[in-house]
Parts: C-alpha cells; structure tokens; sequence
C-alpha cells in the first residue's frame, strides 16, 4: 500500500462524497459515513505497468518485406511513417513492378503504443500519414491493406504479431512485434490499493 494517499469517492447509493483512508483501501470496502446512508462500497483492487519501462527496451518489433525476406526495417516506438520519402520514419525502397513503383512517398502510419494495463506494445495501422503541424490527413495514391483486406481512408486498426501490412496492392510486410519478458514486465508493476475509476 505504499504511496497510498487519502482519496474522496462518491458513495454508490447516496452519491455523497466519502473519505477513503489506507486502512478502508487495505479492506477493500467501505462504509458510507453520511447519515442515512451507511451503504457498503466495494473498492476495486488492481495492477498497472510503469511507461518508463519503454526507456528500456531494446527494440519496438521489425517489419520484414515478404517479396524479398533479407530485407527488415526496425520499428521505433511512437509513428513510424512507411514510405519511399526521405521524411519516412520506415524509408523503405522505390520498389518495382513492371517498371512502376506503387508505394507512395509516406503511404501509411504504424504507431506504436504501450499498454499500461496488458503490459504490452500496441500496433496501429492506418493509411496515409496525418501533418504534425495542420493535422491534415494525406491518404496513399494505392492504398493499404491489412491480412489482404484493405483499409478503409479513416480507418485505424490493430495489427496482430505476424500480420501482413501490404502497400499498394504489390509490397508486402509482415510485422513481428516486440515481446516484453515477463521477468523485466514484473518489475514495472505498480499495485493499485484501489482505483477510484473502477469503484462499483
Ligand atoms: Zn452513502
């Protein structure tokens, strides 16, 4: 219970502010102190994962180009930007095809999260690339499918360990995510007494 600090709660029937002390945490319930009321709140215990615990990984998970499989590009938490531009996080090469390339300049966006409650890396794909400045979404002239289902414009998905990200219809990626050992997770646990969000 340590760095637990006096919390206010609302009472579940009479809705009635209550003090919840350490000891109350410790229980796991409460009594409603106002009169009248005295009804029995149950405080939710549970568990989260520290963030800084990115600081320390050695790798976000890789990208393999399935056409040509010696060929992988690293992927780095936060946006990674795909494409054949120079501005691309993940620059990837002007592929041919019958002497077109289909992949465009910054063709989609792979954003990686952490998961504070799973403890695990989170991928999200969408098409195209949003401006940091304006915010203005710029879409790719071929499109983005995920597991050969294509991605809709305004579209942002989840990409599963081993899914197929293919660009333009012709390029394909497999995504390998980064997997946390469990014995480095453990020592990011933070225990909550209880979290006031999740009180019934
Ligand atoms: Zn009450």
């Amino acid at each position: 219970m340590s760095g637990f600090r006096t919390t206010l709660i609302n009472c579940q029937q009479c809705g009635r502010r209550i003090m919840v002390r350490p000891s109350d945490a410790e229980r796991g319930s409460i009594k409603c102190s106002h009169i009248g009321c005295g009804a029995i709140n149950t405080l939710a215990t549970g568990s989260y994962f520290d963030e800084t615990i990115v600081r320390g990984l050695p790798g976000f998970g890789q990208l393999t180009y399935l056409n040509e499989p010696s060929t992988t590009y690293p992927l780095q938490f936060g946006r990674n930007v795909i494409g054949t531009s120079e501005l691309a996080t993940i620059r990837v090469d002007r592929f041919m095809h019958n002497g077109k390339c289909f992949i465009s300049r910054r063709h989609c966006t792979l954003t990686i999260t952490f998961d504070k409650w799973a403890g695990t890396l989170r991928y999200q794909l969408e098409d195209g690339f949003a401006d940091p400045d304006s915010g203005e979404k710029q879409f790719s002239l071929n499109g983005t499918s995920l597991n050969h289902i294509a991605l809709q414009k305004t579209e942002i998905i989840d990409v599963a360990d081993g899914g197929i990200i293919t660009l333009g219809g012709a390029d394909r990626f497999q995504l390998t995510h980064y997997l946390i050992e469990p014995v480095m997770l453990n020592t990011y646990k933070v225990e909550l007494a209880f979290n006031p969000d999740h009180t019934q």
